[in-house]
């Protein structure tokens, strides 16, 4: 299942690894006490309650976003004009707890965030500051983003690991997608249906597509995963994303995901190809089913 030099513990922090989460997530009664599904789930249910999808967004959204908070900013935060979190305030208090010691730069009495991700920075044995998100430190040095005093506005909160790991850092390359294909055209709705799938994509003449990022070390427990979302919002294809990078690093990535997956749907493709496949289908203004993929001219990486 897992290469023979793969950690389940990182070195230099003495944090789990990703791959440790994705294991955990692995089992089916782990999955949901490891995900976060259920804090999502009640913030669900309420918004379908009370109709209101733009408070949905907006919570999700913030988790993106902001995954630190000043205890005051939690207080404050859904009451401020042009707030959409409205009756999901009380909901912040589950999913932000007090930022862990670990983090804590403890001569400086301060917290430093990642400037690409907007979590915790994490000291190092060897004195430098990692980030748990792997895109962070794969882009290359760690930045430095804000910096919290320990007691700032009463006190640092960090969003709890499972929704960090689930919902913001997919979330952060599902809202960058999504922006990239609003501009070549498509229409975008991000979490549909109260979070049923990641982004409903269509096209002027095209597909619905329901679009998931998957950014997982592991093909092969990725690919244990795979099932189609939920029929509703209704879309045509699925399609489950994960970054070119992964195909770079791992030529048979593709490969061990299709040796694993017990359904033929939903389809992998890398961002990159989405986003040229996009490109194609509103230069082109082609009805979906006009596209061979084995038609001449079509590039060979082309998704339909
Ligand atoms: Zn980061």
């Amino acid at each position: 299942m897992v290469p023979p030099e793969a950690r389940l513990l990182d070195e230099v922090t003495r944090q789990p690894t990703q791959l440790c989460y994705e294991w955990a997530v692995d089992a089916e009664d782990s999955a949901a006490r490891y995900s976060g599904q259920h804090h999502m789930s009640v913030v669900a249910q309420r918004c379908r309650e009370e109709k209101y999808p733009e408070a949905y967004r907006a919570f999700r959204l913030l988790l993106v976003r902001r995954p630190v908070l000043t205890h005051r900013e939690l207080a404050t935060l859904p009451a401020a004009a042009g707030s959409d979190l409205g009756s999901l305030g009380d909901l912040l208090y589950d999913v932000y707890q007090p930022a862990p010691a670990g983090h804590l730069d403890r001569e400086r009495r301060s917290y430093v965030s990642c400037k690409r991700c907007h979590g915790l920075l994490h000291p190092t044995t060897g004195g430098g500051l990692w980030c748990e998100q792997r895109q962070c430190h794969e882009a290359g040095t760690v930045r430095r983003g804000r910096e919290y005093r320990a007691d700032e506005g009463g006190g640092v909160q960090l969003l709890i690991r499972p929704l960090r790991r689930w919902v913001s850092a997919p979330g952060l390359m599902e809202k960058r997608l999504a922006d990239q294909l609003t501009d070549i055209g498509a229409e975008v709705e991000l979490w549909p249906g109260f979070g049923a799938y990641g982004m409903r994509v269509r096209f002027p003449s095209g597909p619905t597509l329901a679009v998931d990022c998957k950014d997982w070390t592991s093909p092969a427990l990725l690919g244990r995963r795979a099932a189609p979302p939920p029929p509703d919002p209704p879309y045509d294809r699925c399609l489950w994303v994960i970054p070119a990078g992964r195909l770079r690093d791992h030529p048979d990535f593709r490969a061990v995901f299709e040796r694993y997956r017990p359904s033929a749907s939903p389809e992998l493709v890398t961002d990159r190809e989405l986003l040229r496949t996009a490109r194609r289908l509103v230069a082109a203004g082609r009805p979906y089913e006009d596209i061979n993929p084995a038609a001449p001219g079509e590039a060979p990486e082309g998704l339909f």
